[in-house]
């Protein structure tokens, strides 16, 4: 056992309050048996007492001196071996029994007593070692010093090994939880099937694991995806420059080719610029720097923003602030820039000559920014998916549309963006009608 498994601690200190209980438990044991055999001793040496001051009383009416202590002697034999007894008399007189025996004082247990008996006070001690009551306590003692580290132990190696078939199951847990790594994500820990806590962390552990699983599922699809995004422009750029390359031309025709290779590498960064962003607040959401700002004051930055390109695309932009301040606690170039992709997706799906109306309100436990267009609308089926990375509805008409084919990200960064302000975005969207995108603040 190693000294720091929980194993070895369990039966560490199940070992040391067994001791402790089990000396406390031998300790009045013998305290209390010790104290009944010594009263039991003080009542015999009582009651002797009695018989005896009542034998001289009645021997004495007869018998004085030397026929006196004879008779006295004789009684004594009927008393309990150990017994020694003295009495002594004002007048002189003297018994002591045995005769040759140690004197009364040096025994454990004396009882004393005085009477009179007509003109002679007389005083008696009797006593008796306490040999045989030393004698059963040493047994007692023994007795407990070796049963109880026997039993000490018996419980330990008992408890060890209860211990260890507790423990069993997070051994063969954490064997298996070292073998899986990211290629073997799919697989799962063993239940115990018992009910208890250990299958309980198992099952935990088991969801965590699902959660794990799906999370770099995610992962793997994204890179997958953002790779995939990247090599069209890449293929735009090389047969491009290839075409370019293949024989002389006119400064005119390389103008073309590399303004369009421009445009693509543009197209690019501004993916990568997202993908980076995306991943950034994948990893730690809460890294952004948060202050307090004028709601306002984002929304409108972003406004301005778009104003060129709302006036290139004959879309006609309306604002509408309140007039106070909507205190609001947040990154602010983040804010900025979810309302940007909002703003940008509604004037790229806007008909020219259309609208876009962009509105903060606030209430008592809200505040929502809505951006509503009248451009193109979703339809039913593609509105479940287009917080997904990478989703674009119908891609063909995006892409065809006047150039501006997103990468379908947008929304899934405004999303993010909104979650980590604690907000969240809701759609209203009919086809060939318009959307209503809204990000809904709670106070
Ligand atoms: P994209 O870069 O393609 O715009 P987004 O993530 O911003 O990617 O949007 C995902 C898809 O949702 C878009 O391809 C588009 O089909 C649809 N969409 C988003 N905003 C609007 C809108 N205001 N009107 C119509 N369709 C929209």
């Amino acid at each position: 056992m190693e000294a720091r498994s929980i194993r070895f601690r369990l039966t560490a200190w199940y070992a040391i309050v067994l001791a402790a209980a089990l000396a406390l438990f031998g300790g009045l044991i013998w305290l209390s048996l010790r104290q009944r055999l010594v009263g039991e001793v003080d009542e015999e040496l009582q009651r002797g007492a009695s018989r005896f001051e009542a034998y001289v009383r009645t021997e004495s009416l007869e018998y004085s001196g030397k026929h006196l202590v004879g008779e006295l002697a004789e009684f004594c034999q009927a008393l309990p071996s150990s017994t020694h007894l003295e009495l002594r008399g004002s007048k002189g007189f003297a018994f002591r029994y045995p005769v040759s025996g140690t004197p009364v004082g040096g025994l454990m247990r004396t009882t004393e007593r005085s009477f009179r008996i007509g003109e002679e006070d007389f005083r008696l001690t009797l006593g008796t070692s306490s040999h045989e009551i030393d004698h059963t306590l040493d047994l007692l003692k023994i007795l407990l010093l070796t049963l109880i580290p026997a039993v000490i132990l018996i419980a330990c190696l008992g408890g060890a090994w209860l211990s260890r078939r507790a423990l069993r199951p997070v051994d063969e847990i954490t064997v298996a939880a070292r073998h899986i790594g990211i290629e073997n994500l799919s697989e799962r820990l063993p239940a115990p099937g018992t009910g208890d806590e250990i299958q309980r962390l198992t099952e935990v552990w088991n969801t965590m694991l699902d959660r794990l699983e799906s999370a770099v599922k995610t992962l793997s699809q994204f890179a997958a995806d953002a790779s995939h995004e990247l090599r069209t422009p890449l293929a735009v750029i090389r047969t491009s420059a290839e075409l370019a390359l293949r024989r002389a031309r006119e400064p005119e025709a390389y103008r073309d080719s590399l303004s369009e290779v421009a445009e693509e590498a543009e197209r690019m960064t501004q993916l990568v610029e997202d993908l980076l962003f995306l991943a950034r607040s994948d990893a730690r959401n809460s890294a952004m720097p948060m202050t307090p700002f004028d709601l306002r004051d984002a929304v409108r930055d972003a406004v301005a923003e778009v104003r060129d390109l709302a006036r290139a695309k004959d879309v006609e932009l309306r604002l509408s602030l309140p007039a106070e301040e909507v205190a609001s606690h947040g990154n602010r170039a983040a804010t900025r820039r979810l309302y940007l992709v909002l703003l940008d997706n509604a004037l790229k799906y806007s008909h020219p000559g259309g609208r876009v109306n962009v509105a903060l309100t606030g209430s008592a436990h809200e505040i929502t920014v809505t951006v509503e267009d009248f451009g193109i609308g979703i339809s039913p089926e593609d509105l479940p998916h287009i917080f997904q990375r990478f989703y674009r509805a119908d891609k063909a008409r995006t892409s065809s549309g006047d150039g501006h084919g997103g990468h379908g990200l947008g929304l899934s960064l405004a999303e993010t963006l909104a979650q980590v302000h604690g907000a969240r975005i809701a759609v209203k969207s009919v086809e060939g009608e318009g959307s209503v995108f809204s990000v809904v603040y709670t106070r």
